[in-house]
């Protein structure tokens, strides 16, 4: 047995040129991790060939580098994009925000006007409420769970409808085929955030949708150590101006982040059917008990929207779990400390579980009325359950619901 060895030593004062790479006859199992951020071409004519697009080559990283775009190959394949397919592959970016910017930035010209979901991510809907104006680009709102309301809204300079499949806190499901169906009707671009749903519960393409947003962040890195985004389009045209504006826009993603993205979604789809498992399981054992308010999973039959998300999810429903308690603040804080083995941490799709409690968190800027109307009270919290035992889970929330009244 002998690794390879690297004989061809430089001489002295070349060490500051970097060294060929020893040659092998196996090859790495791992991916390997490629931090350059210039690549060298053998003439002006390659490079020229490159920026062609007549052969393919690396330049700069910022314009594209192997660790992403296998990671968006990887991600494409989940969202069932195939490589022979008819719509491109998918552009990882620097975060979620950052694949919705360069989408926005990308597509939109001055005085197009955006309808979005009144309940989208909280950056989001500040984005649509406050950035995208003042830049020139008009928004609205509308109820994603009522069509109607977004017919209502569509203006002549509508271009685009930008929706997430089911909303958070409050886990209401979309009305997405009459969303997809005006869009198709009035020409506008449907962009879906599936970051809450994933490609394992829902699939936009497969229903009507142009664009598909994740933040990478979530489940599919899954383990809350990296900050990326993805984004892809169907239609190649809107694919090149979103590459675009990600690299003029300076959104694209770090090497390293791409590498424990990719390692991490390994994992993706055994850690979301587990975690999906313990949400069902943690929602009906939660339901019912004292204390409890009421338990919001799509999958109980008790679930406002139980049968729209049988139909559009084919069965799956996410690991996403929202519970009210009795009480107000002073019994959310206790139920919080009970509950200390289980972070109190404003994020999801970790593969521990996670609690979040939007009064005092994602929704934090709405008045107590507001919060009301989209159904949260002070004793909201949202569950992320991951993949941890469920009996482990559900034994640590039943004593933390007890510990409220025992203190
Ligand atoms: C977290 C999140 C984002 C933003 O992603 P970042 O990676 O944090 O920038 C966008 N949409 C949804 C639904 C999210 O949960």
């Amino acid at each position: 047995m002998s690794p390879p060895k690297h004989t061809n030593k430089p001489p002295v004062d070349t060490i500051v040129r970097r060294s060929d790479i020893p040659q092998s006859a196996s090859r790495p199992v791992a991916t390997p991790l490629f931090t350059s951020v210039v690549y060298a071409s053998p003439s002006a004519d390659t490079l020229d060939a490159q920026y062609e697009g007549k052969v393919d080559g690396y330049t700069y990283a910022r314009e594209g580098h192997p660790n992403a775009d296998i990671l968006a190959s990887k991600i494409d394949s989940l969202e069932g994009i195939a490589s022979d397919g008819d719509a491109p592959g998918g552009i990882v970016t620097s975060s979620g925000m950052g694949a919705i910017s360069a989408m926005f930035l990308g597509l939109l010209k001055q005085g197009d006007q955006v309808l979005a979901g009144d309940q989208l991510y909280g950056r989001s809907l500040r984005m649509l409420s406050q950035d995208l104006p003042r830049l020139g680009f008009e928004t609205g709102f509308f109820d994603a769970c009522d069509a109607a309301s977004l017919e209502a809204a569509i203006q002549p300079h509508t271009r685009m409808v930008m929706i997430e499949a089911v909303s958070n806190p409050t886990l209401r499901v979309a009305d997405v085929a009459g969303i997809a169906a005006l869009a198709a009707r009035h020409n506008l671009i449907l962009v879906v955030d599936n970051t809450f749903t994933t490609p394992a519960v829902f699939r936009p393409f497969d229903h009507g949708a142009d664009i598909i947003i994740h933040s990478v962040t979530k489940f599919l890195a899954g383990h809350s150590d990296v900050t990326l985004g993805y984004v892809a389009a169907r239609d190649p045209e809107h694919r090149t101006a979103i590459y675009d504006a990600a690299v003029t826009w300076g959104m694209t993603p770090s090497p390293f982040d791409c590498w424990l993205a990719e390692r991490g979604m390994h994992s993706f789809e055994v850690r979301f059917a587990a975690a999906q498992a313990n949400a069902a399981a943690i929602a009906d054992g939660l339901a019912g008990l004292p204390g409890m308010r009421q338990v919001l999973y799509p999958g109980r039959a008790d679930h406002p929207d139980h049968a729209l998300a049988a139909s559009l999810f084919d069965g799956a429903f996410g690991n996403m779990v929202s519970f009210e308690i009795e009480g107000g603040r002073a019994e959310v804080n206790r139920f919080i400390e009970a509950a200390g083995q289980i972070p109190f941490a404003p994020t999801l799709g970790d593969v521990a579980t996670t609690l979040s409690h939007p009064a005092s968190s994602s929704h934090r800027a709405l008045s107590v009325d507001a919060r009301a109307a989209l159904g949260m009270s002070e004793g909201f919290f949202r569950l992320s359950v991951g993949i941890e035992p469920a009996a482990l889970l559900l034994g640590e929330l039943q004593a933390a619901l007890a510990a409220i009244k025992g203190t």
